[in-house]
Parts: structure tokens; C-alpha cells; sequence
């Protein structure tokens, strides 16, 4: 199990609080992480099953009438690895739980309507984490920098955005904004690389350096950014950029942490198992119901410890009372192993309605010991699981 060698809550640690100044933050720290780059990777690749459960639960609770979503903005300059950072977070979940919107010049149809038009029409639906490469900051960013609208009209942006995001949450989506802040010598490595490499050069644009030399003026624009729009409901993120492991390790711990406190259960459904159970055995041969009734316990059991080490997991990141959560963890193993009794019952009792059904009992030989069996082969599988990813 690789090692939780964060030493602060890295939303804590990275969030653009009151006073934050980006001139003297050092782009090469990695702010809240007491480990080095082969430790952060190895953390980050042990968050994957335990987001990717939770990012499944949000899209169940958005399949039942859920109203909750989450977006991610991402936002930086050339080189900062905004696609690379959007492509290690979408690999991590499920595509069909995920949108991603790019935003680029505005096309002439985007231009006919308000700035937040193109945005609103992208916004990721219930149940959905949504992943923007630049966003509505662009509004702010390279249209104050490049001087492509008034002043008096951009300046009234920043508030107008704040209100806007702050809708948008009250409606149900979390927001996440992370700047991905790279130093000027590293941007400059970066650019000479694409330059080099035949493979990369398709990367590079010929008004790259144009951007470059505007560098101060866009710190300024991030930094009148970060001052205006990092708000309580939804604040800044600034990620050191200058190691790409850490940027990426950043983002994942904050996307984690934040859906663990969205506390979100698997949705409880309002038909009767027992019902729907009964009807469609009656459509199963007896071979086939046989079959599904010997497996019942190997995979409710493995289901079922995949979701208690969601638990688990969630417990130790928000220092839940170590005690009470295993009491809950027990609570919870026990309401499974109930309804998994109940489900065997349940099954039996159909089986014996049948003339061409074995007999059985409650205690078929295996069943117990496959139960445990489940329980403990979870573990490898699990790890399975994870490296594939
Ligand atoms: P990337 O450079 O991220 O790979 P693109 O090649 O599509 O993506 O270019 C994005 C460009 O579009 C950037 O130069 C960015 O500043 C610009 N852009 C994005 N939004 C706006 C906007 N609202 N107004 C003007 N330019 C914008």
C-alpha cells in the first residue's frame, strides 16, 4: 500500500487565499507533500479505485434523480501540461461519467452571445464530473491581456463570474479551478523541447512565442484572478507546475477528498427486489437459476467488501473517529449479510417450486466457505484492478 505522505490537506495547502501572491510562489515546491516524485506517483495510482467508485456513485445518484455534478476547470499557459492533466484525470473514470469541454477563440456564433454562453451550453449534467481545458476565465485572462475588449467591460467580469459560479452551485455542482503555474525558464524548456523533438513539434504554434513574451502580463491577469474569483464557494487552486508528477497528484488528492465529503451512497431504489426477482426467474431455466444461486455469495460478498473499503478509505480522509468507523463498517457488513441471507432465502424458495430442481439446504456445502473465500481474494483482485489503470 503506498504511503499517505501528505503532510497538509492539499486544498489547504494550494488554495489562493486572501493575500496569495503568485510572483513569490516557487513553481518547482510541492506544497503539503512530505514525499518525492516515485512516492506521489505510487499515492496517485492508489486513489484510482477509490475514485473511480466514487465518481460511479455520483453517476448512479445522477441516474435517480440526483442533482449533483462536479466541474473541474483547468486553467494555464502553453506548456503548463493543461491536456495532460485533463487526460490523467478522465483515465481514471469511467468516459460515460465524464464530459470534457475545450475552449478555444471564440467561434463566430459564440461570438454573437454573451461569454458565458459557449460555457453554460458545455456545464457537465447531474451525476457528471465535468472537466473544462481553459474555461470562462480565457474572459479575463488573454481577453485583458491581449486587450481584445474594453477594460470597462472586462473589469466587470470578475463579479459577474463570482455570481455566476455561485448560482451554479447553489444548483448542485461543486466547483473545482486549478491553475497549473509553470516558471518561465521551465515554459521556455518546454517550448525549446517541442521544438526539438519531430514527434512534438506538431504541439508547437508560431505564436507561442508571442504569448511568452507577454508573460508578465498574464501573471498579472492570473494573479487579479485568483485576488477577484477565488471565493468560499468555489475557490482557486494554484499547482505548482514545474513537476508535472506533482501538479497531477495535487489535482487527484483535491478531486478525491472533495467527492469522499460529497458523502455519496449507492441510491437505494423504491421496487421490490423480491418482485422483480421472482418474475424474471420465472424466465430463467432451473440450470441457469441453479447456477445464478451459487454465485449469489461470491459476488454480494465481493461487492460488498469493495464498497466498506470505500468506506474505509473515506473514514481515514476525513479523520473520522477510528473506532466509530468500524462500528459503522460493522453496521454496514451486517446489513449486507442480511439482505444476502434473505436473497439465498429467497432464491431457495423459488428453486423448491420447481419439479427438476436439486435439492437444496440452507447450508449447500461451499456456500459458507465461499463467502469468506470472497471476502479474502477481494484484496489481490482489487490490486488487479488498479495496476491495469
Ligand atoms: P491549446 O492552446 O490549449 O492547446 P487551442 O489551440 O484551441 O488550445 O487554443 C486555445 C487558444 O484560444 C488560446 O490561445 C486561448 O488564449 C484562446 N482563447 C480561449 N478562449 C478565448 C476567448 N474567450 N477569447 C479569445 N481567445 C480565447
Amino acid at each position: 500500500m503506498a504511503e499517505n505522505l501528505w503532510t497538509t490537506d492539499p486544498r489547504e495547502a494550494l488554495r489562493a487565499h486572501p493575500g496569495f501572491t503568485l510572483a513569490s510562489m516557487d513553481r518547482r515546491a510541492t506544497p503539503g507533500w512530505g514525499g518525492d516524485k516515485a512516492q506521489g506517483k505510487a499515492f496517485m495510482d492508489s486513489r484510482a479505485s477509490l475514485l473511480s467508485e466514487l465518481q460511479e456513485r455520483l453517476f448512479a445518484e445522477g441516474r435517480v434523480g440526483g442533482k449533483r455534478s462536479v466541474l473541474v476547470v483547468v486553467q494555464g499557459l502553453d506548456t503548463a501540461g493543461k491536456g495532460g492533466m485533463v487526460r490523467h484525470v478522465m483515465g481514471y473514470v469511467d468516459p460515460q461519467g465524464v464530459s470534457l469541454a475545450s475552449f478555444g477563440v471564440p467561434t463566430e456564433e459564440e461570438r454573437q452571445h454573451h461569454y458565458l454562453w459557449r460555457i453554460e451550453n458545455k456545464l457537465p449534467t447531474p451525476g457528471r464530473i465535468g472537466v473544462f481545458d481553459r474555461s470562462h476565465y480565457e474572459d479575463v485572462l488573454v481577453v485583458r491581456v491581449d486587450e481584445l475588449i474594453e477594460e470597462s467591460v472586462w473589469s466587470e467580469r470578475y463579479d459577474e463570474i463570482n455570481e455566476w459560479e455561485k448560482q451554479l452551485v447553489e444548483s448542485g455542482t461543486t466547483i473545482l479551478k486549478f491553475a497549473l503555474m509553470v516558471s518561465h525558464e521551465e515554459q521556455g524548456i518546454r517550448l525549446m523541447e517541442r521544438l526539438d523533438r519531430p514527434d512534438k513539434r506538431w504541439k508547437y504554434s508560431t505564436g507561442d512565442l508571442d504569448t511568452r513574451a507577454k508573460w508578465h502580463a498574464f501573471q498579472e491577469a492570473y494573479q487579479a484572478v485568483f485576488d477577484r474569483t477565488s471565493t468560499e464557494h468555489a475557490p482557486w487552486y494554484v499547482l505548482p507546475a514545474d513537476r508535472k508528477w506533482f501538479s497531477r497528484l495535487a489535482l487527484t488528492e483535491i478531486l478525491t477528498r472533495t467527492l469522499v465529503e460529497m458523502e455519496i451512497g449507492w441510491p437505494s431504489v423504491r421496487w421490490s427486489p423480491e418482485v422483480q426477482r421472482r418474475n424474471l426467474a420465472k424466465s430463467m431455466s432451473t440450470a441457469s437459476l441453479v447456477e445464478s444461486y451459487e454465485d449469489t455469495p461470491a459476488v454480494v460478498t465481493e461487492a460488498m467488501e469493495e464498497t466498506l473499503e470505500v468506506r474505509r478509505d473515506s473514514a481515514d480522509l476525513l479523520d473520522a473517529d477510528p473506532d466509530a468507523s468500524e462500528q459503522r463498517i460493522a453496521a454496514r457488513r451486517a446489513e449486507w449479510l442480511t439482505d444476502l441471507e434473505e436473497t439465498l432465502a429467497h432464491k431457495r424458495e423459488l428453486l423448491a417450486a420447481r419439479d427438476d430442481a436439486p435439492a437444496l439446504t440452507a447450508d449447500i456445502p461451499g456456500i459458507g466457505s465461499k463467502t469468506k473465500k470472497a471476502a479474502k481474494s477481494k484484496k489481490s483482485k482489487k490490486g488487479k484492478k488498479k495496476s491495469k489503470k
